[in-house]
């Protein structure tokens, strides 16, 4: 029997229209499907889209954003209605962790004081009953309870995101959304961050998505990723097919762009630059950067394709293979 995925998003398309009146097409449908306990990396450059994604799944894009496609959670449909009919889910059923903890805290309140707002706002629990669940969500990711009396600027960087994941789990949502959760940390408190979030994603049965540009990133704790360009997805699969087994040109470049990742410490940079979005780009979007392309790449946009079972990569060559077995 198939399960229905905990997360699932369906040719989500999100465009903002530009005061010239053009359009910025910044996610171009992206899919995706997540189970409990399972930890999705999204990577690539920035600008590729990746924060809109999550953001767009959160309700949180700003208003000159329009959005279309399907967001499930269970199976049930959030995005019918729009934006508005994703916002009652916000928190309780999908949070996130925002990049640079500092940022998500008042520094003139208490950090329990700002995990018990959640709980408050979304009738979770009130009084005493919010303050000893924000102690128990702090020791839940690693801090004494005792610290919740304290003010976020008290706490050291590797604390305060450990507290920003603790309130983002303050309503127990089944859905986490981590935007470059390490950014900033030392190599050591990023190492304690991703682990927190896999033995999290692990206990407690969460989806999470990890967005990240960081390739030691998403080995370290991701069972799957998706690797996205111009808003699209070009490869997806599990970290092994990845790293051993890539089918997309960007994918190897991404590899090959990393420092000693491979056990290679020869390190290349990618050529070029990822195409505007607001215009209309034909053809593959990689295909100014890509030095495997060939005539097909200039006038049809490649689709994702099946090229493992449960690996898709969205490139004319892997077409190609597939004609000469045939
Ligand atoms: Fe390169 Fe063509 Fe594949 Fe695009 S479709 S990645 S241009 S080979």
């Amino acid at each position: 029997m198939i399960s229905v995925p905990l997360f699932s998003v369906r040719d989500l398309h999100v465009w903002f229209e530009l005061p010239d009146g053009r359009e910025l097409h910044a996610v171009n449908g992206v899919s995706f499907d997540l189970h409990a306990g399972e930890v999705l990396g999204l990577v690539g450059e920035s600008g590729c889209g990746k924060t809109t994604t999550i953001l767009a799944t959160m309700g949180l894009l700003p208003s000159s954003a329009d959005v279309a496609g399907e967001i499930r959670i269970n199976g049930e449909e959030i995005l019918h209605g729009g934006e508005a009919s994703v916002r009652p889910h916000r928190w309780r059923d999908i949070a996130m962790v925002f990049q640079g903890a500092m940022n998500c805290f008042s520094p003139v309140r208490t950090v329990g004081s700002q995990i018990v707002e959640p709980m408050k706002l979304h009738g979770i629990a009130k009084g005493a009953e919010a303050r000893r669940r924000a102690g128990e969500l702090l020791e839940m990711v690693g801090i004494p309870a005792a610290s919740a009396d304290r003010f976020p600027h008290e706490f050291s960087g590797g604390m305060r995101q450990r507290a920003a994941i603790a309130m983002a789990l303050a309503c127990e949502p089944k859905i986490l959304l981590a935007d470059e959760p390490t950014t900033g940390l030392d190599v050591m408190v990023q190492a304690q961050i991703l682990e927190l979030l896999a033995s999290l994603a692990d206990t407690l049965g969460l989806a999470v998505v990890l967005v990240t540009h960081d390739l030691p990133v998403v080995a370290e704790a991701c069972s799957r990723a998706a690797v996205m360009y111009a808003g699209r997805i070009a490869e997806l699969g599990s970290v092994d097919d990845l790293y051993h087994d890539s089918h997309h040109p960007y994918t190897r470049l991404l590899f090959a762009a990393t420092p000693d990742l491979l056990g290679d410490d020869r390190v290349v940079s990618i050529p070029g630059s990822p195409p505007r979005l607001d215009r209309e780009i034909v053809g593959c979007p990689f295909r100014e950067r890509c030095d495997s392309a060939v005539a097909e790449c200039a006038t049809e946009e490649p689709a994702l394709h099946l090229v493992g079972s449960s690996h898709v990569a969205a490139c004319h060559l892997n077409d190609l293979i597939e004609n000469v077995r045939q």
